[in-house]
């Protein structure tokens, strides 16, 4: 706080989130890097640095993105939508070689490559040369080469915010360590999202912090006062025009692994590439990359952790719960009501029809109802399907029930969204 007031508290929570990571790079302070304050060079982390991404772009003929993850592709796609001359480069041998194994990370190259990226793999940046008025920016690599680099953009992972916690006296590993009450090694105080280090997980998406804070809360506010956190699934999905990519649970698992039954597809010259690693029946892992429909019915699979069908060419066609050809109002019919459509929020079909039963027939309506879209905001076509098929086949939301059907006087509460949904709708706009 600014002011410097001192607030009493009972419990504390620490939520203080990470900052990103800037990698030692000759010629770039990450204090002023990190403070705005580096002409052409952005670390992508909030929407202001997203606004100055899309400001440089204007007048950059070519751009450099650090760090080939989830952030540095979304940011590269958005960015070659804007007629920019894109290289990524990545450290690593394939991009997002967190979420894929060394076959998708190849496919994954190949289609990012076929959109008309560069991608330098397995170098890092060394030095940032700032444009003078007789030579262009450029960025110098560990073997000596050098790219043009009228914009970079520092997307190179993030880093637990964790100072208050180290100078409060608390166990700090990679985050501020939590145990499965979110409790911390000092008592009164937890740690909970980026910041906090649970099982040795660090969270690098909203569902953990959202599904961390609901306990927290039923521990704190007495409601469940032995409520326990025990880990979440999570689902990580590129958000990039045209790239279709889904990585869930454990995929980096050997096709001969005697515990597992692995099965696969690759068919790289129509980048598409599928992974399903099975245990016991259940599917507890997949990589999912451009095979459209059957990514949902394979998600939801995962998700109610059914048995997978015996024909295991079925399960790889994504029939293992709905009908691939059948068209959208009969999956979603056949879609069981556990079947989560918010991952963020973790809000089922169940919830949504009920919400739609209650009155709630829009999206901002279940939004409200639910919170279903208010996370990164990729469920939003979903919940629309949801919505129009709810519509035409349960039309009647119930009349004894006031409408939450919203008029232009008095417009919904807009859903708060989370930092994804403005990022990528400023980065991808005019994306064609
Ligand atoms: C560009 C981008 C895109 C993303 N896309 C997705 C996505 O599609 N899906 C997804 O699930 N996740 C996504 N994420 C990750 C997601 O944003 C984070 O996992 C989530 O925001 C973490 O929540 P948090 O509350 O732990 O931390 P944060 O959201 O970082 O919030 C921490 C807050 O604490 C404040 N703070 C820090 N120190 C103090 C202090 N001492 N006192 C008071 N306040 C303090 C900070 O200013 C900040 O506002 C994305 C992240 C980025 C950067």
């Amino acid at each position: 706080m600014e002011d410097a007031r001192v607030v009493a508290w009972d419990e504390l929570v620490l939520a203080t989130g990470s900052t990103s990571f800037v990698p030692p790079i000759e010629g770039l302070d990450a204090d002023h890097l990190l403070a705005g304050t580096v002409p052409g060079v952005v670390a992508f982390r909030t929407v202001d640095d997203c606004r100055r991404i899309v400001e440089t772009a204007t007048s950059a003929a070519h751009a450099v993105v650090l760090g080939g993850g989830l952030l540095g592709l979304e940011a590269a796609r958005g960015l070659l939508a804007r007629g920019v001359h894109v290289t990524v480069v990545h450290p690593q041998g394939h991009p997002m070689d967190r979420q894929l194994d060394a076959d998708g990370g190849a496919v994954l190259t190949r289609v990012v490559r076929g959109l008309g990226a560069r991608l330098v793999l397995g170098r890092f940046a060394v030095a940032h040369r700032p444009a003078t008025p007789e030579t262009s920016a450029e960025v110098v690599l560990d073997d000596g080469s050098t790219l043009a680099a009228d914009l970079v953009v520092v997307a190179a992972g993030v880093r637990p915010r964790t100072d208050l916690a180290a100078h409060l006296g608390l166990e700090v590993n990679r985050a501020v360590v939590v145990d499965d009450q979110l409790r911390t090694s000092l008592p009164h105080i937890h740690a909970i999202g980026e910041c906090a280090e649970h099982r040795g997980e660090v969270p690098g998406l909203v569902q953990p912090g959202w599904d961390q804070a609901r306990v927290l809360a039923d521990v704190l506010s007495g409601a469940d006062p032995h409520a326990t956190y025990a880990g979440t699934s999570v689902l990580t999905r590129l958000k990039a025009h045209d790239i279709d990519l889904a990585s869930m649970g454990c995929v980096d698992i050997d096709v001969h692994d005697p515990d597992h039954e692995v099965l696969a597809f690759t068919d790289p010259s129509r980048g598409r590439y599928a992974k399903l690693v099975l245990r016991a029946d259940r599917l507890v892992g997949a990589i999912l990359l451009g095979v459209g429909d059957a990514a949902g019915a394979l998600t939801q699979l995962y998700d109610t952790g059914a048995p997978a069908p015996r024909d295991r060419l079925v399960l790889m066609l994504g029939r293992a719960v709905t009908r691939a050809a059948a068209p959208e109002s009969v999956s979603l019919a056949e879609m069981p009501g556990s079947a989560v459509i918010c991952r963020c929020n973790t809000v089922t079909k169940s919830a949504i029809v009920a919400a739609h039963r209650d009155g709630a027939d829009t999206v901002p309506d279940v939004a409200e109802a639910t919170r279903a879209t208010t996370g990164c905001g990729g469920c939003t076509s979903a919940v629309e399907g949801l919505c129009s098929w709810l519509r035409s086949t349960d039309p009647s939301p119930d009349p004894a029930q006031p409408s939450r059907r919203t008029t232009p006087e008095t417009p919904a509460q807009t859903p708060v969204p989370a930092l994804n949904a403005a990022l990528n709708a400023a980065l991808n706009e005019g994306a064609a």
